[in-house]
């Protein structure tokens, strides 16, 4: 592995054609799986993969090779440490000059991405507190790589950090002051990354006169809205943690805060059985009782399931109504851009979605919407629409390589 940022560049053997130049590895650790992909310093070729059921019998390492062969590799009860040992040693010859690690919860100290020094990592493994299951695997990613390559720089770029410029009234809860001082309680807000990303596409596409305001729709498993006003987020939906907002695949989104204490009284149940409750059996999957997959719902729907029927429309009704009040953050309303697999493969989710914002004036191409699947760009709003609208698949693993490679001065920051 070359410790220096001298020039490297692979090419693939049978094609001659891609061109593998100073990579960076972006690496998505979550707490049963390892997202990689080795993105070229020019952004035109990556290798990509995925560690999946983590610490199971099946857990295997599922590989696209630079000439798009895919291998897989069985690492039976393997835990994050083996899977990071296997999938450093099937890069190492590529030679990537920096790890950029999509970090969660940066809490309120990191705006920006961040160079990965040892208060660094300390303040990642103490977030766990914010993000229990995210964070205490970031740190074990970041630890993984160092302990192999301790000369290669590494970048942890946090969720929550697009968000730091929110103002107050958006970031603050109306909840006594001391809670917000002394323990930082206050609204991060997540996807920060995906907001940027489709934010600054949607700005580079249009034809409007900038500056521009975007509401982003991420809508996947996780969804989040966010006001993205020349640049900045100025409100989103999630919160202190990534349960606020939106109806997600398993979690609530907003619920009435007496909640917890009315389950409490009336069933006895405990904080961590309404968490759980929250977090992995609500949203799609909670209302529908079928899954968290749209896909499934979408299908038993169409079969007249009552339950899949009243999920499609709790979750669209809910976004609608979310879009509305998002607007409020903003001097100017360009457009809404929908991304993440629900936002952009749904065209009938994104059409129901828009008849719930009924009195904005938004008119759209039935048949645009419609082609717009499957990673497809482009807008599909009629010439008559008050506001422009976009589909934007997300690119994190992009935006991650592109913000690590400022944060150690390999490009020069626009
Ligand atoms: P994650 O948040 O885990 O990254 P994704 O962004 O991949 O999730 O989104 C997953 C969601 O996208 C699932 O609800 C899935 O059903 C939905 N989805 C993916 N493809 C389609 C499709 N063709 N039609 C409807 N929903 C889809």
């Amino acid at each position: 592995m070359s410790d220096s940022l001298s020039n490297s560049t692979f090419s693939d053997q049978t094609t001659g054609t891609h061109q593998l130049t100073n990579p960076t590895l972006v690496l998505n650790c979550g707490s049963s799986s390892i997202k990689y992909a080795l993105i070229s310093e020019d952004e035109s070729t990556r290798i990509t993969g995925l560690a999946e059921n983590l610490g199971l019998d099946t857990a295997r390492i599922k590989h696209t090779k630079l000439d798009g062969k895919k291998i897989e590799i069985s690492i039976p009860g393997g835990r994050h440490k083996l899977a990071l040992q296997k999938i450093l040693e099937l890069l190492e010859q590529y030679h990537f000059i920096a790890v950029g690690h999509r970090g969660v919860h940066g809490g309120r100290e990191y705006s920006e991405a961040v160079r990965v020094d040892d208060h660094v990592l300390s303040e990642v493994k103490r977030l766990k507190i914010l993000a229990p299951l995210h964070n205490p695997a970031n740190a074990l990613g970041i630890e993984a790589v160092q302990a192999i390559y301790p000369d290669i720089p590494q970048v942890v770029v946090f969720d929550t950090a697009f968000h730091q410029t929110m103002p107050p009234v958006a970031y603050r809860y109306p909840i006594p002051k001391a809670l917000y001082e002394d323990e930082k309680i206050r609204r991060y807000g997540f996807h920060g990354t995906s907001h940027a990303y489709v934010s600054e596409r949607g700005s580079a596409l249009t034809q409007a006169k900038g500056p521009h305001g975007w509401l982003t729709a991420h809508l996947g498993n996780g969804c989040s809205a966010t006001a993205v006003y020349d640049g900045k987020s100025l409100d989103t939906s999630m919160g202190l943690t990534p349960l606020e907002g939106l109806m997600m695949g398993t979690r609530s989104g907003d619920v009435d805060p007496g909640l917890h204490i009315h389950l409490k009284r009336l069933l006895g149940m405990s904080l961590e059985e309404i968490d759980k409750m929250l977090n992995s059996e609500s949203g799609l999957l909670g209302i529908s009782g079928l899954s968290n997959d749209l896909r499934t719902i979408e299908q038993a729907a169409s079969e007249g399931h009552a339950d899949a029927q009243l999920a499609i429309d709790m979750f669209c009704y809910r976004v609608g109504k979310y879009l509305a009040s998002l607007s409020c953050a903003m001097p100017v309303f360009t457009g809404i851009i929908f991304t993440g697999g629900i936002g952009e493969n749904s065209a009938t989710t994104r059409a129901r979605i828009l008849e719930v914002m009924r009195h904005f004036g938004i008119k759209f191409d039935a048949e645009k919407n419609k082609s717009l699947v499957g990673g497809a760009e482009g807008s599909f709003q009629s010439a008559d629409s008050s506001i422009e609208l976009w589909v934007i698949p997300t690119d994190e693993e992009c935006r991650i390589a592109q913000e690590t490679r400022q944060a150690l001065g390999l490009e020069r920051v626009e």
